[in-house]
């Protein structure tokens, strides 16, 4: 099995034991551990070329399959393989850690073993506020989330997160433009920002092509689609922004973080007229 059978005696001929099948291993905590394997140890990265190390380091091995082999200097591991499609362990003989993806291989054999441990972890993000199940520290990643429970709320990448207007729930609530400045809650099951979106803006604007309606519809994100679908295939990604007016088009326009534009990413007829009479200013509902 190896090429090089000098520098890897004391690695088992045999790898038997895969991480995510380890029989002491509790195994919903195994998904999310992060291992550490600590001791002077052969370190031997193959690829394109192949490079041998030996000292005291510590290897991490992160839940997506990251290896990361620490030594004394920099924040730079000595060796390390991305997201490797295996990493096997066996502990019999001391501890080797074999890692593989494609044609790159990453084996590490102790010589001496200082600690072997898996600990829990979590993704990081910002704190926004506290569980209301729990008490534990939401933290904002890719969506919201608990660190101590199961809660995740899945939130727009533009929303942002309003700490001092919590709901009546406990969770913070979340500020997301979508042609006005929408407070909503974290979870969408309390206070639906659909929901609220579609009462602003549902049939709203005429579409351009067929002058049916548009309706207020999620596909992914949320659209303004013609009411006259499959006839009409006309649609619009709502952009992130408030209403400030109407184009040349008849579509009203939006002021972004980018600028200004017609809700149809492709009009080239963006010229604003007035802003209407409705109240458009942030966080309002327009008047009727
Ligand atoms: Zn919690
Ligand atoms: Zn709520
Ligand atoms: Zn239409
Ligand atoms: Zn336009």
């Amino acid at each position: 099995m190896y090429s090089s059978s000098g520098a890897l005696k004391s690695i088992p001929p045999r790898i038997g034991l895969e991480f995510k099948y380890e029989p002491e291993a509790n195994e919903a905590m195994i998904d999310t551990a992060i291992r550490l394997l600590a001791g002077d140890c052969t370190v031997i990265a193959d690829g394109t070329e192949r490079e041998e190390y030996r000292g005291r380091v510590t290897t991490i091995v992160k839940p997506d399959n990251t290896v990361l082999v620490h030594d004394i200097d920099g924040y730079q591991p000595i060796a390390w393989l991305t997201r490797a499609d295996s990493v096997s362990s066996d502990r019999r003989d001391g501890f080797a850690l074999v890692a593989k993806k494609d044609s790159q291989t990453l084996r590490i054999a102790a010589h001496d073993q200082d600690g072997f441990a898996h600990y829990p972890s979590s993704q990081a993000g910002t704190p926004v506020g506290t569980c209301p199940e729990c008490e534990g520290t939401l933290v904002r990643a890719d969506g919201v989330h608990c660190i101590d429970c199961e809660n995740r709320y899945p939130i727009p990448r533009d929303a942002t997160i309003e700490s001092a207007n919590d709901c009546s729930c406990g969770l913070p609530r979340m500020r997301v433009e979508r042609g006005l400045a929408f407070n909503v809650c974290l979870d969408r099951e309390c206070e639906s920002l659909d929901a609220a979106v579609r009462e602003a803006f549902d049939r709203e604007w005429e579409c351009p092509e067929c002058g049916g309606d548009l309706r207020i519809l999620r596909r992914g994100g949320l659209i303004a689609g013609c009411e006259n679908y499959p006839e009409c295939e006309t649609g619009f990604a709502l952009p992130a922004g408030v209403v400030d007016g109407q184009c040349g088009c008849g579509l009203p326009t939006f002021d972004t973080h980018t600028g200004r534009r017609c809700l149809d990413a492709t009009c080239d007829r963006l010229q604003v007229f007035e802003a209407k009479a409705h109240d458009f200013s942030r966080g309002m509902k327009p008047t009727r």
